[in-house]
């Protein structure tokens, strides 16, 4: 899953979760997508700000330390992200790849998860074609998310 930034054509600015660049485009031209704000269907990607150039700056100059850091950047993102993950995500630990696995077969409730995993089960979960993606780097255990969320299919 990827975030990017959107604008509608009123001007409110929110951000959409897709699978990728192209789903993200498809669904702009079937207005898939409403702004959350005034329920517009006319919106358009908008540079995310990490992204976006330093005005009137002709060529990047890093070593004067004003550049965008993009180590900051990642830090920054990481913390919005992780704020994002713990309030819309149940963390349920080192259980995580085996939630995943009830969630993916229909045994437990579907809803958006994250966790701990290990390589090898990471490796199982992609064999059974789940829906996961890693966070990282944190500092001691390796987060990996799910949502089980697939509304599209249904
Ligand atoms: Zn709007």
């Amino acid at each position: 899953m990827l975030v990017f930034d959107l604008q509608c054509d009123q001007g409110h600015r929110f951000e959409g979760w897709f699978d990728s660049h192209k789903d993200l485009a498809k669904q702009i031209k079937n207005k898939m997508i409403a702004c959350p704000v005034c329920g517009a269907e006319s919106v358009r990607q908008v540079p995310s700000s990490f992204a976006i150039a330093k005005r009137g700056q002709a060529s990047p100059r890093p070593n004067e330390g004003d550049s965008p850091d993009p180590d900051a950047a990642a830090r920054l993102l990481g913390e919005a992200l992780k704020r994002y993950l713990k309030e819309n995500f149940e963390d349920v630990g080192a259980k995580f790849a085996n939630e995943a696995l009830k969630m993916h077969f229909g045994a437990t409730e579907t809803r958006n998860i994250r966790g701990v995993s290990t390589p090898e089960e990471e490796k199982m979960l992609q064999r059974e074609g789940v829906n996961f993606f890693k966070v990282g780097p944190p500092p001691s255990a390796e987060t990996t998310v799910t949502s089980g969320g697939e509304e599209e299919d249904d």
